[in-house]
């Protein structure tokens, strides 16, 4: 055999265990490199994958590659996501239990085109009929639907999800794919009416207006061209060369119909997207009292019409504000300003409600009517941590989301490692870690916590400020130990310096958010004349996405921070009840480019997505394990002693094997059931051998 260990030099590890030096982030980083120069984008620490973005088309994910890894253990094969999916379907089948995949990293790392390619594997590789088949394509087609509504062209991503999602894939006792159901998280609804420049709105008005038949078209009344509604030209770039609208529109079109949507279903979805570019277009001006008019009719009309509204109540509601004093209900006029923030709330509220109505209306036609043996794989693809130069609100959400995966990382890795040990009988020192519970609790903590603060405030409005949000923080917290406010020493000074900051100690980092905009964000607030509006609405997405029951005014809505910390509670809870599998993904530079690895890029996200605290937790214990008889069965050909047949208990010719394969003592234990290997380098310089080839 040609040297091994010159390839290996060359290639890296594919188990970062493996590294001699594995306290030092430099040798990570080497690792890393390595092999992303040699295109092997993947390496695992123990079970968990890493993957860095190629950014180019391998030569890995074909239907042959599938099937190569179907069955197959995880380390007898190059690390891929298809060993990591198979694997969680291999168990789901035999142990009969219920797996997740999470999948994390920041915009552009690779989440979305990983979930999609363990969609594919786990599709392709189970069992099908042709009943199955109908299933099996609406859980395909489901993908790019949500993306054309869910996803837009961001700075970082030219397809970026712009929503959470776990999908939960539904298995019958074959093992056969049965139905699934979607979560989505928090959909980026500003996006709507602003995008910053260089970015897009959702990829689904462009394209509508590139590849909409002409019969919608024309009753929709659109034209052909991006041009002409101001939604779409925020960021100046409604053409994106890596981007086919019109192809993208034929994909949409033939995956509404796999997945059960009539004709009235899309003239209505698509009466409200028109609806929303249309809005963008109501310009206003002022009357002589300083009273907001609309300029031009030609919008609400078509409005009216797609959404079936009455003109005048429309029109009314576009520029005027309910107010209730004494039972009794009073039109206020609104000046320019305020028009065109309701004009955009409407907007935003549509969008945001339908984008829920859709993903509901996919899980009506993903569910499953068969008896409810059922067994499931989720997969997480949802937002990584984030840190720009000014954060707002929704980076507060999207960290706080980063911390619960977090915690729930370390329940489940740390104790699951723990409690394997002491039923096997395992020696073990447990590795101190970080745990950001007590970060968590400073964000939701009832009565108590960030969120809890934020809702108060929110309880007074007119009253509160953002400033006044801050100081209340100051007040509350401000003594916690991870979190900080710009505390200025000259009190002169605050009123002069916009002081609007606070700075959370996140796990992965410090973070500065900005407190503008806070308030508003969190309570999402519609005139309630324009509720009423839509709730009249004769266009029947409308009338399902907003009920009667909201124009009570006893009822306070719940804030967005409110409701996204309970819909984390309950995808917790899913989580938790699961086996887990996790995939770190990695963006190599920020040009989108192939073979650029940018050293100081890469190793800010090792750092967040704490790669090197948990390959110092499995260092700490065993990085493979693996039952005696399935060891032995695997590796009695590479000794005499045990070649070709094994009489004795399998413990004891596990025991020679590992003996004449040179292990020293300390280097293995023997549990009850189990071989647990510290490093396992004989084993895997034959894989790497293998990988190499
Ligand atoms: P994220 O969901 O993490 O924001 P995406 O999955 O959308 O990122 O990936 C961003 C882009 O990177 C994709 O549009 C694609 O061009 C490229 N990409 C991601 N993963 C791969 C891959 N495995 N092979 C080739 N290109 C990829
Ligand atoms: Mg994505």
């Amino acid at each position: 055999m040609e040297g091994a260990l010159p390839a290996r030099e060359r290639v890296g590890v594919q188990d970062f265990v493996l590294l001699d030096s594995f306290t030092s982030e430099t040798a990570f980083l080497d690792n890393l490199r390595k092999r992303f120069r040699e295109n092997l984008v993947y390496t695992y620490i123990g079970t968990l994958l890493v993957s860095v973005n190629p950014y180019k088309e391998l030569n890995i994910y074909s239907v042959k590659q599938m099937e190569l890894y179907q069955g197959v253990n995880l380390f007898e094969l190059p690390p891929h996501i298809y060993a990591i999916a198979d694997n969680a379907y291999r168990v789901m089948c035999t142990e009969r239990n219920n797996h997740f995949i999470l999948i994390s990293g920041e915009s552009g790392a690779g989440k979305t085109e990983t979930s999609k390619k363990i969609l594919q594997y786990l599709a392709m590789t189970c069992p099908t009929t042709d009943h199955l088949q109908t299933v099996r394509d609406r859980l395909l087609l489901s993908n790019p639907v949500l993306e054309a509504f869910g996803n837009a062209k961001t700075l970082r991503n030219d397809n970026s999800s712009r929503f959470g999602k776990y999908m939960d894939i539904q298995f019958d006792f074959k093992g056969a794919p049965a139905g699934g159901h979607i979560l989505s998280f928090l959909i980026e609804k500003s996006r709507v009416v602003h995008q910053n420049n260089g970015e897009r709105n959702f990829h689904i008005f462009y394209q509508l207006l590139e590849g909409g038949e002409d019969e919608l078209m024309r009753w929709l009344g659109l034209e052909r061209n991006a041009q002409k509604y101001s939604y779409l030209m925020q960021g100046k770039c409604a053409k994106v060369s890596s981007i086919n609208d019109k192809n993208d529109w034929k994909t949409v079109r033939k995956a509404f119909s796999v997945i059960n949507f009539t004709e009235a279903d899309i003239e209505h979805l698509f009466g409200i997207i028109a609806s929303v570019l249309y809005l963008g277009n109501i310009q206003y001006e002022e009357d002589h009292r300083g009273h907001a008019i609309i300029t031009d009719g030609t919008q609400i009309r078509w409005i009216s019409k797609l959404l079936g509204v009455p003109l005048s109540i429309l029109q009314e509601a576009l520029t005027h504000k309910k107010i209730e004093a004494r039972s009794e209900e009073l039109l206020s006029p609104l000046n320019i300003e305020l028009s065109f923030y309701a004009r955009d709330a409407v907007a935003k509220a549509i969008y945001g409600r339908t984008f829920n109505w859709l993903v509901n209306k996919i899980n009506g036609s993903l569910a499953n009517t068969d008896p409810p043996r059922k067994t499931v794989i989720g997969l997480l693809d949802i937002y990584g941590f984030e840190v720009f130069e000014t954060n707002g609100f929704e980076q507060f959400c999207i960290n706080y989301c980063n911390e619960k995966l977090q915690q729930l990382f370390i329940e489940m890795t740390l104790k699951a490692e723990q409690e394997e040990y002491e039923t096997e009988g395992i020696q073990w020192e447990p590795v101190p870690y970080f745990n950001n519970k007590i970060i968590c609790d400073l964000i939701e903590q009832r009565h108590k916590g960030i969120i809890s603060i934020m809702d108060e405030e929110c309880m007074r409005p007119g009253e509160a400020t953002d400033l006044s949000f801050l100081e209340k923080l100051e007040e509350k917290v401000g003594d916690h130990p991870y979190f900080l406010t710009r505390k200025l020493a000259d009190q002169k000074a605050r009123k002069t310096i916009d002081w609007v900051d606070f700075r959370l100690l996140h796990y992965a980092g410090e973070v500065t958010y900005c407190t503008i905009g806070f308030l508003e964000k969190n309570n999402d607030l519609l005139y309630r004349n324009l509720k009423e509006v839509l709730v009249k609405s004769k266009n029947y997405i409308i009338r399902d996405c907003f009920h009667a029951s909201e124009l009570d005014n006893r009822k306070r809505p719940e804030t967005v921070t409110t409701q996204f910390k309970h819909s984390l509670a309950s995808l917790m809870e899913i989580l938790k009840s699961k086996e887990p599998s996790y995939i770190r993904c990695i963006k190599p530079n920020d040009a989108k480019e192939s073979g650029k690895f940018d050293d100081v890029l890469v190793r800010h996200q090792v750092k967040y997505l704490g790669l090197m605290e948990h390959l110092r937790v499995r260092r700490a214990g065993f990085a493979y394990r693996r039952k005696y008889e399935v060891f032995l069965d695997r590796y009695k050909s590479l000794c005499p002693d045990t070649w070709p047949k094994w009489h004795g208990p399998a413990i004891k010719g596990v025991e020679i094997l590992m003996k004449y394969l040179g292990y020293k003592p300390n280097e293995y234990e023997l549990g009850r059931t189990k071989l647990f290997i510290r490093f396992p380098r004989t084993l895997f310089a034959i894989v790497d051998a293998f990988e190499i080839r």
